[in-house]
């Protein structure tokens, strides 16, 4: 992982705390440099953390024999000896990461890089309620942990699509979860699992996922908007994730677009935007307005039900119900969208979400409406795409978290000469709201 990424889930974390940990522990310090990519050589150590050369090598050779570190080829001469280039080996750990969406569950065990080694995924309403919904998550895990030797994972990192007091990893009166107010994702795992578990909300982990390991290019600034059951938003800021006060910042869904009275909202409103463009609105509409339409009256015929791919099929295909629906969605979205890029100037963003099913070509409806609609210095360079993790960037987001939580340089100090975090899961659970 490069340099930039290392801060984005801490947030602002006392640099104080950081130097003073620093000196106390130089294998931190050497592991979080090769780690991070700021120092790939002993040379560069030496040169970039200060310490001895000496110092440097047991530090090392340590790493090395801890398992955290290993020795790659010879890096390339700057003049003098080639060196021997250091690597992070992200098979040192497993970490779990868990999205809970609306209307799916996904758990992958994944590495310290936050790539998914395997994910098993199931249809699941969140609004089944906590208990129920948390011993599905609980079941994916342990099967997992099984068939992947991850039964000691180093820690949990788990979305849910609502709003968390991201220091506390409790629920605040989530609009779609009911039964979830006030509920702690993290205390409940942690009476399960021997791992510290960080909680946040999904849209954030997509943004992330697709920010450390997506195809775009690399930018600083990042917009992430999630269309899926419901509609959410993430802004990554200069590298940073933008949580806002208490983590509800990027909470779009319920902003009101419509004065249509018949727009009612799952959260009780009227004319919120999830309401007139989220996945749901789409599926009940296009089964309202099914005998509009020969195609859709097929699939409803064929399975007792229309799905997201069907409205998009139906789309591509010229169907002018399903253009319609779609169309009006895309505005709806484009205007919001439109918004934010004005006021966050991102240098990309990326789409992402199940509604995506229903096609890309939703993607660049919503394209033409932000260009049309912001101003020239916000979009000129704007780069717009699909989310490109084939649905894994919530889970690898939560990886990422639980990854970023666990090897930062101050979590590191605390745990890396017992080689590793397993043990010290309270310790490093308590530290986590230091990072928010
Ligand atoms: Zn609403």
């Amino acid at each position: 992982m490069a340099t930039e990424h290392r801060e984005i889930l801490h947030g602002v974390a006392a640099s104080g705390a950081i130097a003073s940990s620093l000196e106390a522990a130089p294998l931190a310090v050497v592991v979080d440099l090769v780690r991070t990519g700021r120092a790939r050589t002993r040379p560069e150590l030496t040169a970039v953390s200060g310490l001895s050369r000496k110092v440097v090598t047991q530090r090392v050779d340590q790493a090395c024999e801890i398992g955290l570190l290993r020795e790659g080829g010879l890096a390339p001469s700057g003049g003098g000896r080639h060196a021997r280039v250091l690597e992070f080996d992200p098979d040192a750990g497993r970490v779990f990461g868990v999205l809970i969406g609306a209307s799916e569950l996904r758990v992958a065990v994944a590495a310290l890089d936050g790539r998914p080694l395997a994910t098993s995924q199931e249809d699941w309403t969140v609004d089944s309620g906590p208990e129920a919904t948390m011993q599905r998550v609980h079941a994916h895990i342990d099967a997992l942990a099984v068939r992947h030797a991850a039964t000691r994972p180093w820690g949990i990192g788990v979305g849910v699509p609502g709003p968390v007091d991201f220091p506390e990893g409790r629920l605040i009166a989530p609009p779609i979860m009911p039964g979830w107010d006030g509920f702690s994702v993290r205390a409940w795992l942690r009476e399960r699992v021997d791992a510290p578990v960080w909680v946040d909300n999904d849209v954030n982990l997509m943004a992330v996922g697709e920010w450390v390991h997506g195809v775009g290019p690399r930018t600083e600034d990042m917009l992430f908007l999630k269309v899926g059951t419901g509609i959410g938003s993430a802004v990554i800021s200069r590298g940073r994730l933008l949580r806002g006060q208490r983590g509800a910042a990027g909470d779009i869904g319920h902003i009101r677009v419509s004065d249509d009275p018949t727009a009612v909202c799952r959260c009780g409103e009227v004319g919120c935007l999830e309401a007139v463009a989220g996945g749901w609105s789409l599926i009940v509409e296009a089964t309202q307005r099914a005998s509009e339409s020969p195609t859709l009256l097929d699939a409803l015929r064929e399975r007792g039900r229309i799905s997201l791919g069907d409205v998009g099929a139906a789309s591509r295909a010229g169907d002018p119900v399903a253009r319609e629906m779609l169309g009006e969605r895309a505005a709806a979205l484009g205007e919001v969208t439109a918004s934010l890029v004005n006021f966050a100037n991102p240098g990309q963003l990326v789409v992402g979400g199940g509604v995506l099913r229903a096609g890309e070509e939703l993607v660049g409806r919503i394209e033409d409406v932000v260009r049309r609609r912001s101003t020239k210095i916000a979009s000129e360079h704007l780069v717009v795409r699909p989310a490109s993790l084939d649905q894994q960037e919530g889970v690898t987001g939560a990886a990422l978290l639980a990854v970023e939580n666990l090897l930062s340089p101050i979590a590191l100090a605390r745990w890396v000469e017992d080689a590793s975090p397993l043990g010290h899961a309270a310790a490093l659970q308590r530290f986590a709201p230091a990072f928010a």
